[in-house]
């Protein structure tokens, strides 16, 4: 596998054409636990990084996830901006002087921006975020030798549902207490939107 400058293209438009489509539903689960602004903040921010990326020629997967992580940081805004442009700098830097980006890389790369996250955001697994989907799929991930998109794509569907059953103790959900037990965690369920995207760039087997 070959992890190319145009898969990462089509991994930001799958993404962004989710997150568009859902952009009422992360709206109904951040009121729910937040402030109502996920949704929002989601869509403009990839709509941006989309914008910024699509037409632009780039050497290395490393560039053009620096200028989404540049875009991510600055458009996306809430506590989600400063994680998601976090997690790609992490990624850029992870693949930074790579030409090829095979599947270990990869999942280097996602497990760098994963623990940039958890530093940015002071949190860990369990505590009703995004890391509790980046985290499982990032372990599924280490485990296997290859691309397993389907296996992938069950991981993260299940973890998202599993946040229903935390109670908050990081973000804007934190405040909400008991009360956020029963709700998807916003963070959460747009990282799926991310892994599915993934999963879908996967199937085709990179370049
Ligand atoms: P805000 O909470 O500022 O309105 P968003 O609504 O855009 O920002 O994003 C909320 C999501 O950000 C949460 O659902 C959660 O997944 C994630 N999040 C918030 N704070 C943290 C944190 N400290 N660590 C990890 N993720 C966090
Ligand atoms: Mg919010």
């Amino acid at each position: 596998m070959n992890f190319s400058v145009n898969n990462v293209k089509e991994w930001l438009k799958k993404t962004n054409n989710l997150i568009q489509e859902n952009k009422n539903y992360l709206t109904k689960l951040d009121q729910a636990i937040g402030d109502g602004d996920h949704g929002i903040n989601m869509a403009r921010g990839f709509d941006e990084a989309v914008n910024v990326t699509d037409d632009k020629q780039y050497d290395t997967v490393a560039d053009i996830l620096k200028d989404i992580a540049m875009t991510v940081m600055s458009k996306v805004g809430g506590a989600s901006g400063p994680l998601y442009g976090t997690a790609f700098l992490r990624l850029s830097l992870s693949l930074k002087g790579k030409t090829e980006v095979g599947y270990a890389d990869l999942t280097k790369a996602l497990e760098d921006g994963l623990n940039g996250m958890k530093q940015r955001g002071r949190s860990d697994a369990g505590e009703k975020t995004l890391v509790d989907v980046w985290e499982p799929v990032v372990t599924f991930m280490k485990k296997k030798d290859a691309a397993d998109a389907d296996g992938l794509m069950e991981i993260a569907k299940s973890a998202v549902e599993k946040t229903k059953d935390i109670m908050a103790t990081k973000g804007r959900g934190a405040y909400f207490k008991e009360k956020s037990v029963g709700n998807i965690d916003p963070g959460a369920m747009s990282s799926f939107y991310l892994f599915s995207a993934l999963a879908e760039v996967l199937k085709g087997g990179g370049e």
